[in-house]
């Protein structure tokens, strides 16, 4: 593992400490970590450093620079992200760079458009998390989640894709026949057409003491933080289906034993996972029929899961290294909440899925084009998606081609 160039020096208690970690988090940064409750060298650091004001976050960089209390458009800038497009008039407007959005970019900036791609979090999404790509056509070998994220940044980046970085789309507007796209910074861009590709994040278990202990023992990327427990005694997985699984094979790298915690009475992974699971020598142990009620820590850091057997209420305090929750995931749709149609759980609905309920303005909608016309989406924020890198990419190539299609009509309506 490389040694991180970033170290962030803080205390548990500082909100603006943990933003700042959860930001580097979310741009694949890897930091050291110094909480200077614990270190006094440490805290003697940052009074050095501060003319003996104990100021926090103080974030070191690779070449000596540091930052006080900075916001995140700061931390981005220092980290060299793209905060800021150069036009404020696009063709295609991708919101999430993961494969589905990168994808759709190459195929419409290859063939000419002026595509801007707005990406909040780390390029690649889902993807770059993953710990390895196997089921990816044309990797015999598999490859890893990150090498492919950076493969496809890179042909974008070829075929000149405006990439923008740690940009949060808010919400959308239709000024004139145009979409407007605002991001979280107060900025707005835009566009004849937009493509909603912002996939989906984690759910969380919604018990007391999970956010408090998020970076401190609870994750849910065994990619990003396994290997801080390497050498540990026990890590906990909750969750039953397939990355629950694989995420707890390959924690087994790190720990002595992992414990999967699963709601129901079976396992629901692929064949090879689960017989994975039951080898005699495998070190995970599963407990069925079991939730977690609380979490609980000591010295800012995770000490206590509260677990419940569902069938006989006998409850158990597990102290686990560290806990990964992998219990599924929620559309990033939010925006397009009374905008565009959504299903239930809020995926958008596209391309047939609208046929069979209305036509858009009395037409019959573009694959892949959602209820306002000239914005589509792919991936797995789509209803209907089927959650693969694979499909993803498929989605995006898709999508691109119904926009052209899309951009072709109304350059044929403005002549
Ligand atoms: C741990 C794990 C392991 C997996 N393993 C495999 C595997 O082995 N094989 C496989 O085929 N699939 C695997 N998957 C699933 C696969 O990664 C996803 O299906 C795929 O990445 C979906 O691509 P996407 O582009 O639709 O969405 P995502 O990859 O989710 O990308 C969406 C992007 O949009 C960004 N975004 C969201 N909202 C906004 C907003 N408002 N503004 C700006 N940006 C936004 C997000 O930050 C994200 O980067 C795995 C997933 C996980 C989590």
């Amino acid at each position: 593992m490389t040694e991180p160039k970033v170290t962030v020096y803080g205390a548990y208690w500082c909100p603006d400490c943990r933003r700042s970690k959860k930001f580097l988090g979310e741009q694949f940064i890897p930091y050291r970590w110094v909480d200077i409750e614990q270190d006094p060298a440490g805290e003697s650091y940052v009074l050095q450093k501060n003319d003996g004001k104990r100021i926090i976050p103080m974030i070191v960089f690779e070449d000596g620079s540091f930052l006080v209390e900075p916001s995140n458009a700061e931390l981005a800038k220092k980290l060299g992200l793209k905060t800021e497009a150069k036009q404020t008039y696009y063709d295609l407007i991708i919101i999430g760079g993961g494969p589905a959005g990168l994808t759709a970019s190459i195929y419409a900036s290859r063939e000419g458009a002026d595509v801007l791609l707005i990406e909040r979090s780390g390029l690649g999404g889902q993807a770059s998390i993953t710990v390895g790509l196997d089921n990816f056509p044309g990797f015999p070998e598999g490859i890893s989640g990150q090498e492919f994220s950076e493969r496809m940044t890179q042909q974008a980046r070829r075929f000149g894709v405006e990439i923008l970085q740690a940009g949060d789309v808010e919400r959308l507007e239709m000024e004139a026949g145009y979409h407007e796209v605002y991001t979280s910074d107060g900025k707005h861009y835009h566009s004849r057409a937009v493509l909603v590709a912002t996939g989906a994040s984690y759910r969380r278990l919604d018990v007391p003491g999970e956010d408090d202990y998020i970076g401190a023992g609870i994750h849910f990327c065994a990619t990003c933080d396994g290997p801080f427990y390497k050498g540990a005694k026990e890590i906990v997985v909750v969750g039953g289906g397939n990355s629950a699984v694989e995420e707890g094979l390959h924690l087994t790298n790190f720990a002595d034993k992992v414990t999967l915690l699963v709601r129901g009475d079976r396992l629901n992974a692929s064949r090879i996972a689960m017989d994975k699971v039951n080898e005699p020598t495998s070190r995970i142990e599963v407990k069925y029929n079991t939730v977690v009620e609380a979490i609980e820590g000591q010295n800012a850091k995770l000490k206590t899961l509260k677990i419940r057997d569902k069938k006989t209420g006998e409850k158990e305090e597990l102290h686990p290294a560290a806990a990964f929750i992998f219990i599924g995931q929620l559309p990033n749709t939010s925006f397009l909440k009374d905008y565009a149609e959504l299903d239930t759980y809020g995926f958008v609905m596209a391309g047939h899925d609208i046929v069979h309920g209305k036509q858009i303005m009395g037409m019959e909608p573009l694959p892949f084009e959602t209820s306002v016309p000239g914005i589509f989406a792919a991936g797995d924020a789509r209803h209907g998606s089927t959650k693969q890198v694979a499909s993803a990419v498929g989605e995006g190539a898709a999508a691109s081609i119904s926009i052209r299609e899309f951009l072709g009509r109304s350059e044929a309506i403005l002549a």
